[in-house]
C-alpha cells in the first residue's frame, strides 16, 4: 500500500533524494566505491561539500558575508554552541515552545538570559506579539517553527540586535531575508535530509566578541576557516541533503515550495475547521504552522481518538499521532509531502466523520 508519511522528524524526503542516495552508496560519482567508504578529502567528496554549500547559498539567496556549515550534534548542540560563541553578558530569547525552552535552559549556563515573552500560559498555542527586544543584549533568539505545538513565525522579524533563529523545521519552506539574521541553524532531518547533519548559516563578522576559551570543535571559527571540513563531516548526510537541494532547485526553489506548502496547509486547516470532530490547536490563523499542523478531537468525540488513528492507518497514513505533550494529532506537511497525501488525509477525516454520524 502507498504510504502517506506525516512524521515530524525524521520525516519524508523526496523520492529523488532516496534514489540518488542509494546510487551514491552503491557507486559514488562513478568511482566504483560507496560514498560511505571514500575519503572526505577526495576530490569527489570535496565537490559534494562545495556544491551543497553553493546550492544552499543560491536557493536561499545568502549574501557573501555568510558561511554555510554542516556540523554534527543536532540542533540541540547548537543550543549550547550559540551562547558559547556569542553570549558575553546577556542574551534575549523568545519562548514559543519546548525547543525554545531547551535553548533557554542551555544559554543560562553562559550568562544572563532575558526571556522577552512566552506563550507557555496557553500551552504554546500562539506567537507572542508586542514584546520589546533589549538593545543591550548580545543577540535575540527565536524558534521560527514550533514543531511540537504547531505555531510558526512566517515572516522575517526586525531586531535591533543580532537575530539568531532555530529553523530546524521550516528551512527551505519559504524565501527568507537572510540579511535580517546573524545566525540560522537546524537539524537536517525535518526538511532537508537524513539525521546526522546540522546546518548553520552564520554571518562571519558576529564572532570574536566573547572572552572565554571555546573548545576547537565548538568554535564556529574553526569550521568557517576550514569550509566545514576541519574534521570528518557527516558525509552521507551531506551527500543526501545535496540531493534534496537539487530536487528543490529543479522544482522551482523556495518560492514554489512556499506556494505548495500554503496550498497543502489550507486544504488541511479548512477541513479541521469544518469537521465537527476536530479543532485546530492553534486558533489564530497568522500563527498556524505551514509545516506541522496540530489538531485535537473535540471533547465529546475524544473516545474515538484511537479508532481514528486505526482508520487512517488502513489508508496508508502514518505519523499523525500528536506529540505526547500536546496530544491529539499532528500532520507534518514538509516540502517533500505531496498534496495528494493531504487530500487522502482530508478524505479520511470526512469519511470517519460519517461513520460517527
Ligand atoms: C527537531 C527540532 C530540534 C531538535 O533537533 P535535534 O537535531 O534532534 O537536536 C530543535 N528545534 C526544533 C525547532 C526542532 O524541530
Amino acid at each position: 500500500m502507498k504510504k502517506h508519511n506525516f512524521y515530524a522528524g525524521p520525516s519524508i524526503l523526496p523520492q529523488y533524494t532516496i534514489d540518488k542516495t542509494i546510487e551514491g552508496i552503491q557507486n559514488f560519482a562513478d568511482t566504483g566505491l560507496s560514498v560511505l567508504e571514500i575519503s572526505h578529502r577526495s576530490k569527489e567528496f570535496v565537490a559534494v561539500m562545495e556544491e551543497a554549500q553553493q546550492l544552499f547559498k543560491e536557493l536561499l539567496n545568502i549574501p557573501d558575508e555568510y558561511s554555510v556549515l554542516f556540523l554534527q550534534g543536532g540542533a540541540s548542540t547548537q543550543f549550547a554552541m550559540i551562547p558559547f560563541n556569542l553570549l558575553g553578558k546577556k542574551a534575549a530569547y523568545l519562548d514559543t515552545g519546548a525547543w525554545s525552552s531547551k535553548a533557554i535552559k542551555e544559554a543560562k549556563g553562559f550568562g544572563e538570559v532575558e526571556v522577552v515573552a512566552s506563550s507557555k500560559d496557553k500551552g504554546y498555542n500562539y506567537i507572542p506579539k508586542n514584546f520589546e527586544i533589549p538593545v543591550d543584549a548580545d543577540y535575540f533568539h527565536i524558534t521560527t517553527n514550533n514543531t511540537i505545538a504547531g505555531t510558526e513565525i512566517k515572516f522575517d522579524m526586525d531586531s535591533p540586535i543580532p537575530l539568531v533563529a532555530d529553523m530546524s523545521s521550516d528551512i527551505f519552506s519559504r524565501p527568507v531575508n537572510i540579511s535580517k539574521y546573524a545566525l540560522i541553524y537546524g537539524g537536517a532531518q525535518k526538511n532537508l535530509g537524513p539525521a546526522g547533519a546540522t546546518f548553520v548559516i552564520i554571518k562571519n563578522d558576529i564572532l570574536g566578541k566573547v572572552n572565554r576559551h571555546i573548545p576547537t570543535m565548538l568554535n564556529y571559527k574553526t569550521h568557517i576557516d576550514k569550509g566545514s571540513m576541519f574534521n570528518t563531516p557527516p558525509v552521507l548526510a551531506v551527500f543526501s541533503a545535496l540531493q534534496t537541494l537539487k530536487w528543490l532547485k529543479a522544482n522551482g526553489g523556495v518560492e514554489a515550495a512556499q506556494k505548495r506548502n500554503v496550498e497543502k496547509a489550507e486544504i488541511l486547516y479548512d477541513e479541521i475547521d469544518r469537521n465537527k470532530l476536530f479543532s485546530a490547536v492553534v486558533p489564530a490563523e497568522e500563527d498556524r504552522s505551514l509545516m506541522n499542523i496540530t489538531f485535537v478531537m473535540n471533547q465529546n468525540f475524544k473516545e474515538h481518538e484511537t479508532a481514528f488513528l486505526d482508520f487512517v492507518a488502513q489508508r496508508g497514513i502514518v505519523g499523525i499521532k500528536g506529540h505526547r505533550s500536546v496530544g491529539g494529532f499532528r500532520a507534518s506537511t514538509y516540502n517533500a509531502l505531496p498534496k495528494e497525501s493531504v487530500e487522502v488525509l482530508v478524505k479520511a477525516m470526512q469519511d470517519f466523520e460519517k461513520t460517527i454520524g
